[in-house]
C-alpha cells in the first residue's frame, strides 16, 4: 500500500481530526473541514507565440468560508494537482483562523512550467485563468495572491483582466500587487519579518535573548534573506546561510549587508571571502540557538532531527519538518515555531493590502509593520495557551486555536446541526 504519510492532503485531514478530538468538538466539525467546500478544475486555453493553441489545467479551491471570503496564493508549477491545492487551501484556513483574519482558506494554480513560457505567453495564460475562474473569485468571495512562480506583475495582469470583465477597477480582487496599483508597503518583506517577530517572542519566553542569539538560515530567497537581514539588524549573529548551490559559515557571524552586496554583484555566494563553505546538511546541525529552515519541505527528518542542536526551529518554509522529526524535536525540548504561524506574515500583510484597497486609505510601512507585530503576537499568545493547556506541540496547538475558531463560526452560522 502507498505510504500516505507525506501526502499533504492526508496530513492536513489528520491534523484537523486530531484537533477536533482533542478539543472534544462535534464530529460534524471534522466532517465539514476534512475536505474543501468547493474545488474548481478549469481548462485554460491560450495562444502560444507560434500561434498554436495549448490548454493547461488550472485549479481554484475554497476550503472553508465560515470566517469570511477565502484567501490564498496561485501557484504556477508542473507539479500542481488537485490534492496539493486542496491541502494548501486547508493550511490557509488554519493560518487565517490562527491569525484572527476575517478569511477562510483558498488556493489555486496552473499545472505548467513557466521556464518553458515567454513573458507574453505567461500574460495570456494568466488572463485566461482569470476568465476561467472569474465567476467564483472576487474581493468578497475569494482573493488570490502570489505563490510559487507567480509575482506582482502576474497579479497586475490578473487584476487588470478581472477589472475589464467587471467594468470597474477591482484592486481588492488580488493581493501582492505592485505598489502603484494598490499593493501594500511592507508586503514583500512581510513573511521574513513575521518569522523573526514570532521567533523572537518565543525566544524571549524561553529566556533566550534574541539580540544575542546565534542563528543559521537555510534558503536565502525572499523569506530566508529577509529573515537573516532583520535578525542581523536586531543584533543576532547569523553564523550560517545557504541556498540551493551551497552554504557559508563563519564562527564570528556573517555581515549580512556585505553578503547581500557580494551576492548581487557575483550572482551567488560562491567565493565569498569572509566565510567558509558549508554543506546544507551541516548547516542544519550547527550549534546555534535558532535555526530558520526557509527553503523547501521535508528538510528536517527522522535522520537528522536527533542531531539538531538549535533550541528553536523557526519554520519559514512550508512543511520543512516531517511528522516523525517533529516528534523527535518535541522529545528533545526543541521549540518549533510551526510553519502555519512562522510564515503567516505574508497572508497577514495581504489582508492589510485588501483592507487598504477596500478603504482607499494607504498606510506607511511603519504602520504595516506595527500591525503585523500585533497580529503575530496575539496569535503566538493564543497558540502558547493551547500548548500549555493540552501539553501538545506548538504545531498541534496552532491547529487547536484555528479549529476552535472555525468551529465556532460554523456553529453560530448554523452549519453544524
Ligand atoms: P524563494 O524561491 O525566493 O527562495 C528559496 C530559497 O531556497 C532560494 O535561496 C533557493 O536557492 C533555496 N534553496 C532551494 N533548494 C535548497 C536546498 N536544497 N538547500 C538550501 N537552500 C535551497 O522562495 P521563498 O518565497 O523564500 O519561499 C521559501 C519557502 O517559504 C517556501 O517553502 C515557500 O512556500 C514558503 N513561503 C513563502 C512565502 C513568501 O511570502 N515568499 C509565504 C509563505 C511561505
Amino acid at each position: 500500500m502507498a505510504d500516505t504519510s507525506l501526502n499533504p492532503f492526508v496530513r492536513a485531514q489528520q491534523s484537523f481530526k486530531e484537533a477536533v478530538e482533542t478539543l472534544g468538538l462535534e464530529s460534524a466539525v471534522y466532517e465539514i473541514l476534512k475536505q474543501p467546500l468547493r474545488t474548481f478544475e478549469v481548462a485554460v486555453p491560450f495562444i502560444r507565440d507560434d500561434g498554436t493553441l495549448q490548454v493547461f489545467t488550472g485549479y481554484r479551491v475554497q476550503h472553508n468560508d465560515a470566517l469570511g471570503p477565502t484567501k490564498g496564493g496561485l501557484r504556477f508549477h508542473p507539479g500542481v494537482n488537485a490534492d496539493e491545492v486542496k491541502a494548501l487551501a486547508m493550511w490557509m484556513s488554519v493560518k487565517c483562523a490562527l491569525l484572527g483574519l476575517p478569511y477562510g482558506g483558498g488556493k489555486g494554480g496552473i499545472a505548467c512550467d513557466v521556464d518553458q513560457l515567454s513573458e507574453g505567453e505567461i500574460e495570456r495564460l494568466s488572463r485566461e485563468y482569470i476568465r476561467a475562474v472569474s465567476l467564483v473569485i472576487g474581493p468578497d468571495k475569494d482573493i488570490p495572491a502570489p505563490d510559487v512562480s507567480t509575482n506582482p506583475q502576474i497579479m497586475a495582469w490578473m487584476v487588470d483582466e478581472f477589472s475589464r470583465i467587471r467594468g470597474e477597477n477591482t484592486f481588492g480582487l488580488i493581493t501582492g500587487k505592485p505598489l502603484v496599483i494598490g499593493g501594500s508597503r511592507g508586503r514583500v518583506e512581510a513573511t521574513g519579518r513575521g518569522l523573526v517577530f514570532a521567533t523572537r517572542q518565543l525566544a524571549t519566553e524561553m529566556g533566550i535573548d534574541f539580540a544575542k542569539a546565534r542563528v543559521a538560515v537555510q534558503g536565502f530567497g525572499n523569506v530566508g534573506s529577509i529573515a537573516a537581514t532583520i535578525a542581523y539588524a536586531m543584533g543576532a549573529s547569523v553564523l550560517a546561510v545557504s541556498d540551493k548551490d551551497g552554504g557559508l559559515y563563519s564562527a564570528s557571524g556573517i555581515d549580512i549587508h556585505d553578503l547581500l552586496e557580494y551576492k548581487r554583484v557575483n550572482r551567488g555566494f560562491a567565493g565569498y571571502p569572509q566565510a567558509e563553505p558549508i554543506e546544507n546538511r551541516e548547516l542544519l546541525e550547527l550549534p546555534v540557538d535558532i535555526l530558520f529552515p526557509a527553503a523547501l519541505e521535508n528538510q528536517i527528518t527522522a535522520d537528522n532531527a536527533p542531531n539538531i542542536q538549535a533550541k528553536i526551529v523557526g519554520e519559514g518554509a512550508n512543511g520543512p519538518t516531517t511528522p516523525e522529526a517533529d516528534a523527535i524535536l518535541f522529545d528533545k525540548g526543541v521549540m518549533v515555531v510551526p510553519d502555519v504561524l512562522g510564515n503567516s506574515g505574508g497572508v497577514t500583510v495581504s489582508y492589510f493590502e485588501w483592507v487598504q484597497n477596500q478603504t482607499r486609505l494607504y498606510w506607511s510601512e511603519d504602520e504595516v509593520n506595527q500591525r503585523l507585530e500585533e497580529y503575530m503576537s496575539r496569535a503566538i499568545s493564543d497558540m502558547h495557551r493551547m500548548h500549555e493547556r493540552f501539553g501538545v506541540t506548538h504545531r498541534k496547538a496552532a491547529y487547536l486555536v484555528a479549529t476552535d475558531r472555525l468551529a465556532e463560526a460554523m456553529r453560530v452560522r448554523g452549519w453544524l446541526k
